[in-house]
């Protein structure tokens, strides 16, 4: 296992905002994945698992994080009319979505434009445009923080909006997907709703996509901007102009920055609508001295 000390967090994240990492690893196969969560727990540290960090804003971790981008590969196979895909949870989901409109596969390319991992988009259940990646999820292959490999079908896990079991339950190694080839015109679908992120998101900025999860019946974006925060600034962070639940890092933001700017954000909208607001993003920062938990 190859440890780096004090490693710097922010080009890790679609946000660029984070302090550094006591330790770092980016484990290329299971044993090695195994060896990082052993020496976590080990030293008693807290653990945080990183896929391509695009919902992730990181303080000082005093702990360990897992980077699992060397962990890609996919393996593809038909049975019953299905096609299987196997994917490691560092995969770009990017590299699917590809497959999936080569082979004519049918709504994952939904999916698109979001640079997520596999393990990220199933930790996070990630959807767009009336899809979930739990949807096409047939099997997942995890190490349970016993250290144990085991695997769950898809009817075994509880996925809700924005939410999985993971990596509360253990680190997602491997992904079997299914999905099923259509003759639908699927790349003209991909491009219109490509244009519409285009159009309605800013997706060539620092950010980390969606800040809250939309509360039932209403949207966190709307919201904000009736609360009178869209383009709204805090210094270098601010509420993007084109889609008020987008922040984006102006320059060079802090992780203090971003809380301060989520409390003003929170207590406005509760204030002027009674409504709580909840993060999607995950805002990870730790003390390092209170033992070993999963961040
Ligand atoms: C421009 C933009 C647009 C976006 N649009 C959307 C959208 O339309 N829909 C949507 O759902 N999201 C969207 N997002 C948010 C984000 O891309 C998704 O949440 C994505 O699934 C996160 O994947 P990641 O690999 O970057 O995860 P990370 O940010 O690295 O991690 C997110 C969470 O997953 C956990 N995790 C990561 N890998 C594993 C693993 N192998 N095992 C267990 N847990 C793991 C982490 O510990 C963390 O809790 C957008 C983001 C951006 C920047």
């Amino acid at each position: 296992m190859h440890l780096k000390e004090d490693f710097p967090l922010k080009e890790l994240t679609t946000i660029r905002v984070g302090g550094t990492a006591k330790f770092y690893t980016e484990p290329s196969n299971l044993e090695e994945l195994k060896n990082s969560i052993e020496f976590s727990q080990k030293m008693d540290i807290p653990l945080f698992i990183l896929g391509k960090g695009s919902n992730t804003i990181f303080g000082n971790i005093r702990g360990l994080v897992v980077n699992t981008r060397r962990l890609k590969g996919i393996y593809v196979r038909e049975k019953d009319n299905e096609v299987l895909v196997e994917c490691l949870c560092g995969t770009p989901l990017r590299d699917i979505i590809r497959l999936s409109l080569k082979e004519k596969l049918k709504d994952f390319y939904k999916l698109l434009g979001f640079p997520a991992s596999v393990g990220g988009a199933v930790a996070m259940n990630a959807g767009a445009f009336g899809v979930e990646i739990s949807d096409f999820v047939k099997e997942v292959y995890f190490i349970s923080w016993e250290g144990e490999p085991e695997k769950l079908k898809r009817e075994e896990i509880t996925f809700s909006y924005r939410n999985s079991p993971f990596p509360k339950m253990g680190v997602v190694y491997k992904v079997v997907l299914r999905l099923k080839r259509t003759e639908e015109n699927i790349m003209e679908d991909y491009l219109r709703i490509r244009n519409l992120r285009r159009e309605k998101q800013p997706i060539n900025e620092l950010t980390s996509g969606s800040t809250f999860k939309n509360p039932k019946g209403n949207y966190a974006g709307k919201l904000i901007e009736e609360a009178g925060l869209k383009g709204f600034r805090l210094r270098n962070i601010g509420f993007s102009e084109k889609h008020a639940n987008f922040l984006i890092n102006y320059g060079n933001a802090s992780f203090q920055e971003v809380k301060e700017i989520i409390e003003i954000a929170k207590e406005k909208v509760f204030k002027e609508f009674g409504i709580n607001l909840v993060e999607e993003v995950k805002l990870v920062e730790d003390s390092g001295f209170n033992g070993w938990k999963v961040l």
